[in-house]
């Protein structure tokens, strides 16, 4: 550490810990994944986070893991894009490493529940369970672990990154570092290290005229009921067939729902009820009698403010007692209660300034990167958005799915960071797509590669090849 380094670290009088070479801040979907793939290239790696657990929205949030395949387009070739999941998965799967890895875990653990075929487009959680299993691929990884530590601060000097400051029970603590990987979903790292960023629809976005700038998506929960009576809750709606909705992106029949709920398969169901919330969707689950029910939304709060984080989680709390009082009034709900409400879900905040911006069109018309590290298919679902793409099932070509460049993880000036996850830059719209889960693991990947192959080769991230990074990526399994 240089001199100036070690000057503002006894000026802020942090415990100095042992040098790391990658340090990860935020143990969340993306990045458990860039801990592992960092360690498992050969870096010793520090992964901190501020909760007691690893994963992020993936365990503590309730979130499913999302968009595995090329987007479908019309129905038909939904039917057709199931077959081909069993039969020709190469075809039309745009995962593979890592999140490939952790997902069959799921599968043959029992842990998760998915679709048909080796994948599914969805696969939902026990997340307690979930919790164990990424600790123990921690331990055998090798990475080190440092909970209920918050990053607070950086020490920067020039276009580097020396340190980063963490305040837990112990008190105030330094870890310097070659490598920094900001996967804390807001960017923090990013911010406190002066970063560019912009928050919600900017100029940038094309239909930035048709909304507020700096609308950012709802906040929302996905939250966990038990003793739920599935067999009346379809003996109901069998009856009521009017008051059953089939999910957007899983079309099933009310048959085939019932049938997947009943063998323990991934499914979803919207249910039309009287009074608030007039519907609501049910997420089935490994837990027998425990469903996740979504999403009851707030608009207009900013997860980087703190005064708004709260003012939402004491709104949330009095919706969700709203919502409880309607829904124990359904059949099959009616001796159910809350068993987990996570803490406020925050889907939009900073958008970190890279070497590259992906925009809109770049998504939408599949566009090239010569720096590709991976794939996403989640159509636009940021709000307001082109009149041609309002109607997913007509506007994306069949198969549809868009490439992830590499100089979006590059934060602008500085040399040793890179983010992960929903942070990572994009316009508005454009993280509209990159913000599933799978994706944000796809870049965690990335990442943790990226930063140990940096280490092992010292050079910095700029310096690094992208043919280069991408064939180790490509030997690990990640589809770029
Ligand atoms: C209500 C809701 C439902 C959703 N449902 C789905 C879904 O079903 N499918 C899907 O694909 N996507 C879903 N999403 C989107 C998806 O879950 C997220 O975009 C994605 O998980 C973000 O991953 P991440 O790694 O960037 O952040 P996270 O998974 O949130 O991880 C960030 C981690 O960093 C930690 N952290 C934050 N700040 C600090 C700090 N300063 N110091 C130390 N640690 C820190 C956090 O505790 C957390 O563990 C949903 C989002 C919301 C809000």
């Amino acid at each position: 550490m240089t001199k100036q380094a070690k000057e503002y670290v006894s000026e802020v009088r942090a415990e100095i810990l042992d040098e790391v070479d990658v340090v990860v801040a935020g143990g969340g979907t993306a990045g458990v994944v860039a801990a592992l793939a960092a360690a498992r290239n050969g870096a010793d790696v520090m992964l901190i986070e501020r909760g007691a657990c690893l994963g992020g929205m993936l365990t503590t949030g309730n979130a499913g893991l999302t968009m595995y395949t090329k987007f479908s387009g019309p129905p038909e070739l939904r039917i057709k894009d199931q077959e081909d999941l069993k039969n020709n998965p190469e075809d039309i799967q745009i995962v593979g490493g890592i999140v490939k890895e952790i997902t069959e875990k799921l599968l043959k653990s029992g842990i998760g529940i998915g679709n048909e075929g080796t994948f599914g487009r969805y696969v939902f959680t026990s997340p307690e369970e979930f919790k164990c299993m990424l600790f123990q691929m921690m331990t055998e990884a090798g990475v080190k672990l440092r909970l209920h530590s918050m990053v607070t601060d950086v020490i920067r000097e020039d276009d580097c990154i020396k340190g980063i400051i963490l305040e837990s029970k112990s008190g105030r603590q330094m870890i310097p570092a070659k490598q920094f990987i900001d996967a804390t979903g807001d960017g923090d790292v990013a911010f406190r290290a002066g970063a560019e960023y912009t928050v919600g629809l900017t100029e940038q976005d094309v239909c930035a005229k048709h909304g507020k700038i700096g609308e950012m998506q709802n906040v929302g929960v996905m939250f966990r009921v038990g003793n739920v009576d599935l067999e009346q809750v379809f003996a109901y709606l069998e009856e009521n067939p009017d008051n059953y909705i089939a999910q957007h992106f899983a079309q099933f029949t009310l048959a085939e729902a019932k049938e997947r709920f009943q063998n323990n398969e991934m499914a979803t169901i919207n249910i039309l009820t009287d009074g608030t919330p007039g519907r609501f969707q049910v997420y089935n689950l490994p837990t027998p009698g425990v469903v996740t029910l979504c999403c009851p939304q707030i608009k207009g709060i900013d997860g980087c403010n703190v005064e708004h984080i709260t003012r939402s989680e004491i709104i949330m709390a009095d919706m969700l007692e709203r919502w409880m009082k309607n829904i124990k009034k359904n059949p099959g709900f009616e001796s159910s209660f809350l068993v987990q409400v996570p803490e406020m879900g925050i889907r939009e905040t900073r958008h970190i300034q890279g070497d590259y911006v992906l925009g809109l069109m770049d998504i939408y018309e599949q566009k090239d990167f010569e720096d590709c590290i991976g794939f996403g298919s989640h159509p636009i679902d940021t709000r307001p958005r082109p009149e041609w793409l309002n109607d997913p099932e007509t506007s994306y070509p069949p198969r549809w799915y868009f490439q992830i460049p590499f100089r979006t993880l590059i934060v602008k000036d500085i040399d040793n960071l890179l983010v992960a996850g929903r942070c990572l830059s994009a316009t508005h719209e454009a993280f509209g797509c990159i913000r599933p889960t799978v994706q944000c693991m796809i870049i965690g990947e990335a990442a943790g590669t990226a930063a140990a192959m940096c280490v092992n080769d010292n050079k910095s991230i700029r310096q690094l090849e992208y043919k280069s990074l991408r064939n180790t990526l490509i030997k690990q399994g990640v589809k770029c």
